[in-house]
């Protein structure tokens, strides 16, 4: 069997391989070929499809508000541009974030990053929250910060339906393959190698592989601090929710929105908690909604006391454990290895300027649109944190 070759492979080819695709062939007429090889292709465990696809601009990283507002633009844009069925049928209902006791210092000064970058976010007092939100129990709440434009929640499979469907027909090659080994030689990538024995020879190689990606990278012998961390979310009636609830966080790291007829919701474990998850653990932990969902639910909007879990899901978070930031670009001495990982929850919505930045960077060399450069591996190599703190 001879080799097959392409002037880029991507490893993973949902949301964040696609968008590189789709930026690469369809948006930027790039004349090299590109092969994605993904060995799961109906994305039954991509983060992707497991996501709570949700947007928001309330960050603490310039770079990521920057990221999702064009995430939300892309969204807002997709319908006109590729028809109905790719209308991802984005919601702005906005996202409540609240502080603890002593957050409130943090919070505000989130919120004047966000301003700072044209978001609008609005601050809320204890007493202001209770005002604006009087469905609200504000106890053990410092302050409270609400983006009423561009944060939301939209449909998945419709992101990254179109983004696959356009990168193909602009000429981008699916596989069907588990990328089981790199091939590097004299400081490049060469090739890699399909769990069915054949190879691929690479121009440049795409890291793409979600909560898989620290695995991948360590397959070119390079050290990738990312992994998987389980997160469940739990779809729950209730008969009496407040209407046009937005996108509500806890200080308790709960959270919930609505979801059709329904309401998604989930937590956030910190630290010690948190640990890898196994790569095929995706039970999801229904304990979690009786030791930590209900209680915080109940006791922050008290309609939800009376609640009943309908089903739940676990994904995998592509978690970077340095500091829960995206790594986007290219490995300092192996140049032909490029980096679309780690995005710790906040991955989705990033997709399509994400996509874009890369694609940028493998045509021009540079950032032309959002200058990620302070994303790149550079600072995890020097071990130099770009902290986020809104990860939820
Ligand atoms: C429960 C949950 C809730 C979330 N909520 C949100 C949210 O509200 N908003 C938001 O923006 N983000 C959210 N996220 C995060 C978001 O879903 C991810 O950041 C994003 O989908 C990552 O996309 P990806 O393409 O990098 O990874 P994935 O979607 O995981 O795709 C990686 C692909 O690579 C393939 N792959 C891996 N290894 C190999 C290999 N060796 N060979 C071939 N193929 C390989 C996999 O099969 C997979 O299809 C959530 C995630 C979870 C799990």
């Amino acid at each position: 069997m001879s080799d097959r070759s392409a002037d880029v492979v991507i490893v993973g080819g949902a949301a964040m391989g696609s968008s590189t695709a789709f930026f690469l062939k369809h948006e930027m007429d790039f004349a090299g070929s590109v092969l994605v090889a993904e060995r799961d292709p109906a994305y039954l465990r991509a983060s992707t499809s497991l996501s709570a696809s949700s947007i928001r601009l309330q960050f603490s990283t310039p770079e990521n508000i920057r990221l999702s507002a064009f995430g939300v633009e892309f969204l807002r844009s997709m319908g006109t541009r590729f028809g109905p069925e790719s209308d991802p049928r984005l919601h702005e209902g906005g996202y409540l974030i609240m502080a603890g006791p002593g957050g409130e210092d943090l919070l505000k000064e989130n919120i004047s990053i966000q301003r700072n970058e044209g978001a609008d976010t609005e601050f809320y007092s204890e007493a202001g929250l209770r005002e604006r939100f009087p469905w609200i129990n504000a106890d053990g709440v410092s302050a409270a910060a609400f983006g009423p434009n561009r944060e939301g929640w939209f449909d998945p499979t419709a992101l990254l339906g179109t983004l696959r469907r356009q990168a193909k027909t602009a000429g981008t090659h699916y596989l069907h393959g588990d990328v089981v080994a790199i091939e590097v030689a004299n400081g490049k990538i060469e090739a890699v190698r399909l769990a069915d024995g054949s190879r691929i020879v690479c121009g440049a190689l795409v890291n793409a592989a979600g909560p898989n990606a620290g695995r991948v990278a360590a397959l070119a012998g390079v050290a990738l601090p990312v992994e998987g961390r389980k997160r469940t979310a739990f779809v729950v009636h209730c008969r009496d929710a407040p209407a046009g609830l937005p996108l509500c966080a806890d200080p308790s790291g709960v959270w919930i929105r609505p979801e059709g007829a329904y309401h998604i919701a989930g937590w956030t474990p910190s630290e010690p908690e948190d640990k890898a998850a196994d790569a095929d653990d995706f039970e999801p932990e229904l304990s979690e909604f009786e030791d930590h969902v209900w209680p915080a639910l109940a006791r922050r909007i008290p309609a939800f006391e009376a609640t009943r879990m309908i089903r739940a899901w676990a994904g995998h978070y592509d978690y970077n454990t340095l500091d829960q930031n995206g790594i986007i670009g290219r490995h300092p001495e192996i140049e032909n290895l490029y980096f679309i990982n780690g995005f710790s929850g906040h991955g989705l919505q990033q997709s399509p300027a994400a996509g874009r930045a890369l694609a940028e960077l493998i045509v021009h060399g540079t950032f032309k649109t959002i200058d990620l450069a302070r994303l790149g591996y550079e600072r995890i190599a020097r071990n130099a944190p770009l902290r986020e703190h809104n990860v939820l």
